[in-house]
């Protein structure tokens, strides 16, 4: 289980990026290297798109600024396998179904 927000997506994009695509794509690792503290603008025209800065809930489907990662962590990489991304709403969702059945 890890805690996603915008900030701890710059904060690891380098680290994140390295691991996906080791040295086969040294100019943005380079530029992303580059800058201290990037903005989120700064990682999307860098990268050329904004996937690496959304926060997209698996459950609803809506950008959002704070997730929670579900699912088996596999190693201390962080990668995760059958993981889910879940928004604080549905996780509030998911808490009101288990109601009157704890
Ligand atoms: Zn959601």
């Amino acid at each position: 289980m890890k805690l996603i927000t915008k900030e701890n997506l710059l904060k690891n994009i380098v680290k994140d990026w390295k691991f996906q695509y080791g040295d086969s794509s040294p100019e943005i690792t380079q530029k992303l290297q580059s800058i201290e503290d990037p903005t989120e603008e700064e990682v999307t025209a860098i990268i050329g798109n904004n996937s690496w800065m959304s926060n997209i809930c698996d459950e609803c489907g809506r950008e959002v600024p704070v997730s929670v990662k579900l699912g088996e962590e596999v190693d201390e990489t962080e990668l995760y396998a059958n993981a889910a991304n879940i928004c604080t709403i549905c996780l509030q969702k998911a808490l009101d179904l288990t109601n009157n059945h704890s």
